[in-house]
This record gives structure tokens, sequence and C-alpha cells, in this order.
């Protein structure tokens, strides 16, 4: 009687485990799937998982098929001098490269018992267990995750069997997060210049201008167009053309910095926002996209004789020129309309008395 009573309190205790298990599991799923930005994905998922095992240290990675590499995505319980490397190639035959081939857990208890292969995603010096499992969804292979500890463990053999589920729950936010990003960035990019397009530019001039009136902090306004182009398709042919606006896209990446943003306003027409630039600065700058587009224009030239392409620009400033973002774009524009009519190929800002 009281054997059979104790056997029934090992299977309820068993059963309580597996519930509280599949519980986490639960939390883990419906957390990954409410985010579709990969930033806090992967920091959710690995959260998740090193709670879901008790682990103290993970690391996320996730793989790039198109060049055969791992890239580090999210790390916790990791110091900072740890993450020796945050790129690197999954070696052909490695346990890397076998766990993404065969979709299974990797687990060592002891390290002291078993060998743990000098991997880079495993090669943490003081630990002495882990457990490493991929990231696959049905349609393919997305990264993996890895998590350690200092100490030797005895993992709950449950718990290993349903990572690999939390790690299929993960797969498939890590691909839906990653759909999302493509879709944004076709949505919002001018594929022949690889600018921001003027959708985006009407989204971004109002919070850059709330941004800074917030702040108190000026943004400068830049308008470009392109010189006599239609002149120049006539003479080159459109294909050219199109090669012109695609050096100017690479131009302005090139010459801006990473916080500024830049756009294809309309056929030959761009649009730059330089937040927390006062007007001079944004002179200097114009300048540089001017020369440089001449240079770069050359370059396309068959014959050196051939007149390079130019631009002409207009430039208004926050809140020296305008007080709302409307008139700053007029302003801008208006500039422009004059650098065209006193000869293009010059940059050109409001008067002092006119501000
Ligand atoms: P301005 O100096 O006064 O700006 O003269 P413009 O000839 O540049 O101005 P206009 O507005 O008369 O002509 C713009 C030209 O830009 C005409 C159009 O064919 C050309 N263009 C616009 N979009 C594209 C494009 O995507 N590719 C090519 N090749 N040309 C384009
Ligand atoms: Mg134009
Ligand atoms: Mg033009």
């Amino acid at each position: 009687m009281s054997a059979a009573t104790d056997c029934d309190k090992c299977k309820s205790y068993e059963l309580k485990g597996q519930v509280r298990a599949l519980n986490d599991l639960l939390n883990v799923a419906q957390a990954s799937i409410a985010s579709l930005e990969l930033a806090p994905l992967t920091q959710t998922i690995l959260r998740g998982a090193m709670d879901f095992m008790e682990m103290p240290v993970g690391r996320l990675a996730l793989y790039d098929k198109r060049n055969g590499r791992m890239v580090l995505r999210a790390h916790a319980g990791l110091d900072e001098d740890c993450v020796v490397r945050s790129v690197w190639t999954v070696a052909p035959g490695g346990l890397t490269d076998r766990l993404l081939r065969r979709n299974e857990v990797y687990y060592v208890e002891d390290r002291e018992a078993s060998q743990i292969p000098e991997e880079h995603l495993i090669a943490h010096e003081q630990s002495r267990s882990l457990v490493a499992v991929p990231l696959v969804s049905q349609s393919s292979i997305h990264g993996m995750l890895c998590l350690d500890d200092v100490i030797p463990r005895t993992f709950d053999k449950n718990r290993i069997s349903q990572i690999l589920v939390l790690a299929s729950f993960a797969a498939i936010s890590i691909e839906n997060a990653k759909f999302h990003e493509e879709t944004h960035q076709l949505a919002i990019n001018d594929s022949l210049t690889g600018l921001n397009n003027r959708r985006y530019f009407d989204k971004v001039l109002p919070q850059e201008y709330e941004r800074a009136h917030r702040e108190g902090l000026p943004f400068s306004l830049m308008m470009i167009d392109v010189d006599n182009f239609k002149l120049f398709n006539d003479t080159h042919g459109h294909h050219l053309g199109d090669r012109i606006l695609a050096t100017i896209g690479r131009v302005l990446r090139k010459t801006l910095r990473s916080i500024d943003f830049a756009f294809r306003y309309g056929g030959e027409e761009f649009v730059v926002i330089l937040p927390e630039t006062d007007l001079e600065s944004a002179h200097k700058v114009a300048e540089r996209i001017r020369q440089r587009v001449m240079a770069e224009s050359r370059k396309l030239l068959r014959n050196p004789q051939d007149r390079p392409v130019t631009v002409s620009v207009g430039i208004s400033c926050y809140p020296r020129d305008a007080a709302c973002s409307i008139t700053l774009l007029a302003m801008a524009d208006q500039l422009l309309y004059q650098a065209k009519r006193t000869g293009r190929n010059r940059v050109l800002v409001a008067e002092d008395d006119a501000a």
C-alpha cells in the first residue's frame, strides 16, 4: 500500500515537472511570436532558452547561407572580452556543421568526462557543461543556440528533448522577423540608387523635426537636383543616365554619416536630412557631394571632353531658416530653384537677413 503511494507521488511529481516545462516552453513561444524585430527577438529567445535549461551563459548565432558564416546576434552572462569573435565560418565536419545538418541537440554534462570539441561557439574556456541546439525551420537553417555553465550538470532529459521544440518555435519567429525586415527594406528602398524612397522621406522628416524641436538641436535639409539631365539622357542615352543616378546614390551613401538620411525624392531629385547639423557644416557636406558627383560622373563618360554631370543644391536649416518642416522644405526647394536660375552647378543657402 505504502509502495503504491510512493509511486503515485513519484508520478505526480514527474507530471508536475512536465507541466511546468510545457508552461515555460509556451511562455518562450508566446514571447517569440510577439516580436517582429530581429534584435529584441534573438534576446528574448536566448533568455527564454537559458531560463528553460537554467543555464547562466548563452549565445545565439544566425547562419548566413550566402557565405557559410555564423554571426553572433545575442549573448548573455558573458563578459565582453569572452566574446572573441562575432563572425566565423562554419568548418565542414565540425560540431556546428553537424548540428546544423542533423537538427538534434548536442549536450555535455561534464566536460572532464567527455571532450568538448574546440569550436568557436562553444569554446568558452571555463564551461564544464553545455547544451547546443540548432535553429531550424521547415524551409531552412537559421542558426544555433549554445548554453553553458561553469559547473557540471545533470540535465532533465525531458527538457533536453523539449528544447528542440523551443528551437523550432524560435526558428519560425526568426524567419518571420527576417521576412518582416526584408519587406520593410523593400518598402522604403529605391532600387536604382539604393537610397530611401520618397514615401519614407514623408515619414522621416516630421520625426526628425520633432526630435530636433524636442532636444533643441539644429538639423539641415538639402534638396539636390541633377543639372540638365534631360539633355544628358538625350546625348548619352537613358541607360547611362540610370548609371549616373546609381552613382549619385553611391556618392551620397559614402559622403554621409550613418545618422544622416538620403532619399531619392523623384526622378533626378534627391533630399538629404542631416540631424544635429548647422548650416555651415551642411554647406561643407553639400560642396563635397557636388564635387564628388562631378568627379565620379567623369569616370563614366567615354570622351574626356564631355561635360561632367553636375548638381545644384539648396539647403535650409532648422531653426535658423524656418520653424516648421514644411516651410523648411519649401525654403530648400526655393534655394534650389535660385541655384538653377543663377547658372546651376552650385550650392545655395539663405542669406542671413532672409532668415
Ligand atoms: P534642370 O537643370 O533644370 O534640372 O534640367 P533637367 O533637364 O535636369 O530637368 P527636367 O525636369 O527638364 O528633366 C529631368 C530629366 O530627368 C528628364 C528625365 O528623363 C530624367 N529622368 C528622371 N528620372 C530618370 C531616371 O530614372 N533615369 C534616367 N535616365 N533619367 C531620368
Ligand atoms: Mg528635377
Ligand atoms: Mg534636373
